[in-house]
């Protein structure tokens, strides 16, 4: 794999269209990413941070240590937050003042857009020009700032949407809000506007071509990965011990944001339906839900509590805060079974990480899932929302625990973030090389990192 340093200069493009010789692409150095609604210091489990906030560390992280730099712009939700943190080396995240600090929800958000845009353009112009070589957003209100950005800077915007609205409303679980029209119509344009779109899977790709008219060929499937250092098989024993929970128990663990689309009543509904099956299992079961509230599902954790007394369970079920990733991983491999009963997921890192950690996994067959889950080889998917068919999911699995458990690792060996990584590197290298040739092609002495405003606009257009 070639690195940033492996080139030596930004100024020429990726093939010297004159001798119709290829050379090695030009890759960038310093990615501005956006991340406009959640921040990549926040703990996951918990409100708007979750698999998205995840993916911009462990990507960051990586990019910077290929000797590319990145600066993650966020919104700041706190006084308390410094405006500039060096989050790892190579890796700056800048706490852009938009809106009042705290109080602040998601859907009021496209108000602040334009407040944020300023900010990170001001940023950009206390540099040199060709400062920033890409622009990477990240869900479609950071889309909109990239689209302005990629217009001034002349640099390619690419996009990924991690959940979409069209999407999520055709499968909206039993008391979520519909996302409102005007988020359909962002991510429309943004779809429209960015030089590359990054899709979790070969279905959600699908899903930005046939639900949002993307181009197919500015599309590229990425698979997100897993930290196979923090999420790797242990003891159970020692794992167990370490949570506090007894070595002879049968564990069936949830993590996620406590909220209607990840349906973590499913489980609860499930387990009754195991210890209906199995009334001698109650002195040994242990339902686990780490996570906390999130959006609409701010009245999910009273819900759960009333559902599992109504459900008889209560005895059996434990509500844990979110942890973080070494205690997190503890949790994975105390489970026998991890539980992902999702409406919708655009890829479900946490059935991931239970695979790599030996766990397998029962996942509804919805968005990413059947491709984080190899079904009948590293867990089972579930197709339709009957909780008997968990149940009988959850039974099965339980009864070929160690083949599924052999298969999870090996189905979750297979991703990693430096092939993510690696392919959001060609990616940007592309989309970079393109923006140069439409410049040549204009037949303009003008290289695209210089392209300002007006000059940009007309010549992408044209
Ligand atoms: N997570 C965590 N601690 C918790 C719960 C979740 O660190 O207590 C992390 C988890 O490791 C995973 C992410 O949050 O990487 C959730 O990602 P996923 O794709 O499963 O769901 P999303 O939040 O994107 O909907």
């Amino acid at each position: 794999k070639t690195t940033a340093r492996d080139t030596t200069s930004r100024d020429s493009t990726s093939r010297d269209s004159a001798a119709g010789n290829t050379t090695a692409p030009v890759l960038p150095r310093r990615v501005a990413t956006l991340s406009v609604h959640t921040s990549p210091l926040e703990q996951p489990g918990a409100g708007d941070a979750g698999g998205m906030n995840v993916y911009v560390v462990e990507v960051s992280r990586r990019l910077a240590e290929r000797g590319i730099a990145v600066d993650v712009f966020t919104r700041a939700t706190s006084s308390d937050q410094p405006p500039v943190v060096e989050m790892s080396p190579g890796v700056t995240v800048r706490h852009v003042s938009a809106g009042p600090f705290e109080g602040l929800g998601k859907n009021e958000l496209p108000a602040q857009m334009c407040a944020f845009t300023a900010a990170v353009l001001r940023e950009e112009a206390q540099h040199d020009p060709g400062h920033f070589d890409v622009v990477h957003s990240h869900y479609w209100l950071s889309g909109q700032v990239g689209w302005l950005a990629r217009d001034r800077w002349g640099v390619p915007l690419v996009h990924s949407a991690h959940t979409l609205a069209k999407v999520k409303n055709a499968a909206l679980a039993e008391g979520d809000e519909p996302e409102p029209r005007a988020r359909v119509i962002g991510e429309e344009q943004v779809v429209a506007e960015a030089d590359r779109l990054v899709a979790n899977t070969a279905e959600e790709a699908r899903e930005l071509v046939d639900f949002y008219g993307a181009d197919p060929r500015r599309t590229l499937v990425v698979p997100p990965g897993v930290d196979l250092r923090t999420f790797r098989p242990g003891s159970r024993r020692s794992a167990r011990a370490r949570i506090g929970v007894p070595d002879d128990a049968v564990v069936l663990l949830f993590v996620g944001r406590i909220q209607p689309l990840k349906a973590p009543d499913m489980l609860l509904h499930a387990a009754a339906r195991v210890l209906a099956g199995d009334p001698a299992l109650r002195a040994r079961l242990q339902v686990l839900v780490v996570g906390a509230p999130s959006g609409s599902g701010l009245a999910e954790p009273r819900r759960l509590q009333e559902l599992a007394v109504r459900l008889g369970v209560t005895d059996v079920v434990r509500f844990l805060p979110p942890q973080p990733p070494a205690q997190l991983a503890d949790h994975y491999r105390a489970a026998d079974v991890a539980v992902v009963p999702s409406h919708n997921e655009s890829f479900g890192l946490v059935a991931l990480e239970a695979q790599a950690c030996g766990t397998p996994v029962v996942a509804a067959r919805v968005g990413g899932l059947p491709t984080a889950v190899d079904d009948g080889v590293s867990g089972l998917l579930v197709t339709g929302r009957d909780p008997e068919d968990y149940a009988g999911a959850i039974t099965r699995v339980l009864e070929r625990r160690e083949l599924l458990a052999a298969g999870a690792r090996r189905h979750a060996a297979a991703f990693s973030w430096d092939r993510t990584v690696d392919s959001l590197v060609d990616g940007y290298a592309a989309a970079m090389a393109e923006m140069a040739e439409m410049a040549e092609r204009a037949r303009r002495p003008v290289r695209a990192a210089r392209l300002r405003g007006a000059d940009a606009v007309r010549l992408l257009s044209g």
